[in-house]
């Protein structure tokens, strides 16, 4: 190989020596690209004793655990090496061994600059960087003024705005659904829900890829998390398209300021019920809005005019725009999220509960079909994620492009105030802890759509709507407390506890019960129409 030599310390240097046997001395090649730990290791493995350990290998070169854990594992995922998994020994688990996957390897194979060969063959071989998404939402003249008077308004055309509209199809109501994007335009997450879920929600056509293993990384193990049900990556776009197909509501692309003071309005043609049951005459309950007169409209004050409805539903996400933006980071009970999606492709759902990463939080990768979905979630909303998010990129061999990140509501809160229906994150439906919001989005979503119905049919005042829905969403305060409680817990645990807990946990009857448990909290059962949950074991035997 032609280089020249310099002199070094680093770590990686006495990798380099313990497979060159040079005099402490690296080989750094004339085109002046580096070799990467990962590189070292796949010289180490192609040339050293096979089926050597993590400890092994840390051992002899100086290297911390978790960075050769992590860098072999991202070798694995390029099919440089071989894990054989240590299996137990009685109750105690036996470290996974490793070799090479490669013949001999050179350096200069090692090296191969990029753009030499396949994106494949090359070591860090990145993939050719996608077009971002043309920007769709009207502009100029085009943005022509928007008013008028509608049964139900939804502001906010994501998961939770959707799910809503889709359970008012049929009733006959005249819906207008507003956000400041084109349906399905904006992508507002990793976008990996429970396939039950996807089924049952008619937007099946849309998934990506299907994972019934979680694969949890720490610095110290890797558990494999077999699932009694899957997981799917979907596309975003495409599901937003599904769900709107199934509605028959009206849609415009609308900013949405807040709300407009309800004197300036007319009240709405809409003809409602009389009362039934406990009516606008019965106690006022904080947010059920029992005072305002039968039949006043609520104004919405959009970029292109006010819009007025007796309904109002904020599925505008975490800032809760209907209730006046207070709700502001880092103060709010809000964690951040940050992922990138990068061309390429995988076959394992993974999450890292590493330190390194982030203090208190997760990293995930989370592959669907030509692009994965790499990021990290803070639940500390002052913890910035962008470096971590670029450097796991990197870890795993990715382009760190096409950036998506939003705040993430980790605590619930009243799904109603002020006659608005709150429906998704604007409600903090989202879940603590694995900050899993797409299916409790459509499960509130259709909850309150459900309320929505009766008020169309007559059958319920809007105020008893709102009762009844606020009454259901904090139903479920306590399992939201619950997870917040774990969130909270997790990373106070030292991270060799978090291994062995972990380990304890990948016992088959503890992961059917534990999963069942976390999918019963939003159950996909709940959506009608669709397959019922059933563990995926008894769906294959079937
Ligand atoms: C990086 C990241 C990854 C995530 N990954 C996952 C995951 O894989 N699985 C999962 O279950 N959850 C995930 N989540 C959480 C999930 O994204 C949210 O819980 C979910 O999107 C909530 O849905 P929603 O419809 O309530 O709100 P959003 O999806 O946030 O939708 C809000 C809508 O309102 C519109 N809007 C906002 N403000 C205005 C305004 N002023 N005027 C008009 N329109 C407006 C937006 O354009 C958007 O369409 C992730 C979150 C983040 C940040």
């Amino acid at each position: 190989m032609q280089g020249q030599t310099v002199s070094t310390a680093t770590p990686l240097a006495r990798l380099l020596r313990a497979h060159l046997g040079a005099d402490g001395r690296e080989e750094v090649p004339m085109n002046g690209i580096k070799p990467s730990r990962e590189q070292a290791l796949i010289q180490v493995l192609a040339s050293g004793p096979d089926d050597v350990t993590v400890a092994d290998i840390a051992g002899s070169t100086g290297l911390g655990r978790s960075t050769v854990g992590k860098a072999l594992a991202k070798l694995e995922r390029a099919g440089k090496v071989r894990r054989r998994a240590g299996g137990r020994d009685g109750a105690r688990r036996l470290p996974d061994r490793w070799s090479s996957a490669a013949e001999r390897l050179t350096m200069a194979d090692t090296l191969a600059p990029p753009g030499d060969g396949p994106a494949s063959r090359r070591v860090g071989g990145r993939y050719p960087r996608r077009a971002m998404p043309q920007r769709q939402t009207k502009r100029g003249a085009e943005r022509t003024p928007l008013a008028g008077n509608y049964d139900v308004l939804i502001c906010g055309a994501s998961f939770a705005g959707l799910a809503v509209a889709r359970e008012l199809a049929g009733s006959g109501a005249r819906t207008l659904i507003v956000d400041r994007y084109e349906i399905g335009e904006r992508q507002t997450s990793a976008c990996a829900a429970p396939t039950a879920w996807l089924e049952a929600m008619g937007v099946a056509g849309s998934i990506r890829q299907t994972f019934d293993t979680l694969v949890v990384h720490t610095p110290h193990t890797r558990v494999d998390f077999r699932l009694p049900w899957t997981f799917s990556t979907f596309d975003y776009g495409e599901l937003c398209g599904a769900l709107f197909e199934q509605c028959d509501a009206e849609f415009e692309t609308a900013k949405v300021h807040g709300r407009a003071t309800s004197s300036a309005l007319e009240p709405s043609d809409m003809p409602l019920p009389a009362p039934h049951g406990t009516g606008p005459e019965s106690p006022g309950v904080p947010g059920s809005d029992e005072g305002r007169r039968k039949g006043d409209p609520i104004a919405v004050t959009t970029d292109r005019g006010d819009i007025s409805a007796p309904v109002v539903v904020d599925a505008l996400g975490w800032k809760r725009v209907l209730a006046g933006n207070e709700y502001q980071p880092p103060e709010a009970p809000l964690s951040r999220g940050l992922e990138v999606h990068p061309q390429g492709g995988g076959n394992e759902l993974e999450i890292w509960i590493d330190r390194d990463y982030v203090p208190a939080g997760y990293s995930w990768s989370f592959p669907a079909r030509d692009e994965v979905r790499v990021g990290v979630g803070s639940f500390d909303p002052r913890f910035h994620v962008k470096e971590p998010t670029v450097r796991l990129a990197d870890d795993l061999d990715r382009d760190a492009v096409r950036y998506q990140g939003n705040w993430i509501p980790h605590e619930l809160r009243p799904a109603i105030a002020d006659g608005v229906f709150f429906v998704g994150d604007s409600a903090g439906h989202c879940l603590p802890l694995t900050a899993e919001g797409i299916r409790t989005a459509f499960y509130f979503g259709i909850a309150c759509g459900r309320e929505l119905r009766q008020v169309i049919a007559g059958r319920a005042e809007p105020a008893i709507a709102l009762r009844r829905y606020g009454d259901f969403s904090a139903t479920h305060e306590w399992q939201f407390r619950w997870m917040l409680r774990v969130q909270r817990l997790v990373p106070r645990v030292p991270p060799r506890l978090l291994a062995a807990a972990l380990r304890g946990m990948e016992r088959r009857s503890f992961v059917d019960w534990s999963f069942g448990h976390y999918l019963r909290i939003a159950d996909p059962a709940f959506a009608g129409g669709g397959p019922a949950y059933e563990p995926v074991r008894e769906l294959r035997a079937a």
